[in-house]
């Protein structure tokens, strides 16, 4: 296996399982949800987050986003302050 693309892939598991670990201390916080995203300023379409290294919120209708952030709860901050 090309050694470039299996470090990519192992970059990308790694952000999923940051990204669970994340979700897993809020749930175990009983912080969820801590803050939502609103809808799209946009189009009103329903926002979510992507995780590829850091996090961002999307809108799944426009693709609308933030900037990334290390925390889900900065970008859907970031988001509700309409950035
Ligand atoms: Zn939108």
């Amino acid at each position: 296996m090309d050694e470039e693309l299996k470090n990519a892939i192992i970059d990308e598991v790694e952000n999923i399982e940051y990204g669970l670990a994340q979700l897993k201390e809020m749930l175990e916080k009983e912080k969820i949800p801590p803050i939502m995203p609103e809808k799209c300023p946009c189009c009103g379409g329903i926002a979510g987050a992507q995780l590829s290294g850091s996090v961002w919120i999307e809108c799944r209708k426009c693709g609308l986003q933030t900037k990334g952030y290390n925390l889900v709860e900065k970008a859907i901050e970031a988001w509700n302050r309409r950035v």
